[in-house]
């Protein structure tokens, strides 16, 4: 259950360790950079993304923060306004050009290598080699993929040193 969407389940920052989604997703997203591509990056995985989207559409402006359906909350007003010009109900044209959604689609290999590393112990080492088969793959195919696969790596080391965190709490 996505706690940025308590109404939508499954989201992948839904996911994350405890602490990792604020981290990465609930950040100033001018000035934390490395932060907001990780989150773009786990938005373009994210399989409920389309209504994780449509409900930041509706949702005021005051209360956009951070990154949501991989986009800054500076994007999603325009997309906003230019959903109304598309419905006429505005004839202001956006001064913003459209957002352009980062889109990852996964072949059927792809989204079975995710499935394989997420029920199997796999090494910090091995995960990492992993991103970057995906990325000799064409995975990340557009622009500013090496970034994605940099903040992919990120997000697996956060997520390792969470869950050995979590397992040490545990045995204590
Ligand atoms: S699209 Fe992004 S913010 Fe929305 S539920 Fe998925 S991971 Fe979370």
């Amino acid at each position: 259950m996505s706690e940025r969407y308590p109404n939508i389940e499954g989201g992948a920052c839904a996911d994350l360790a405890p602490g990792v989604a604020a981290k990465y997703f609930d950040i100033n997203t001018q000035k934390q950079v490395f932060e907001r591509q990780t989150a773009i990056a786990i938005c373009g995985h994210c399989v409920v993304r389309a209504a994780c989207l449509e409900a930041s559409l509706v949702k005021p402006d005051a209360e956009l923060h951070g990154v949501t359906a991989g986009l800054t909350p500076v994007e999603i007003r325009t997309l906003k306004q230019w959903r109304s010009y598309d419905l006429g109900t505005t004839d202001e044209i956006p001064s913003r050009p459209r957002p352009a959604l980062v889109q990852v689609e996964q072949s059927h290999a792809a989204s079975a290598a995710v499935e394989y590393r997420r029920t199997t112990t796999l090494t910090f080492d091995e995960r990492v080699r992993g991103v970057f088969l995906d990325l000799r793959s064409g995975k990340y195919n557009e622009t500013g993929g090496i970034s994605q696969a940099i903040g992919a790596i990120a997000f697996i080391r956060e997520q390792m040193d969470a869950n050995a965190a979590a397992g040490k709490r545990a045995a204590a």
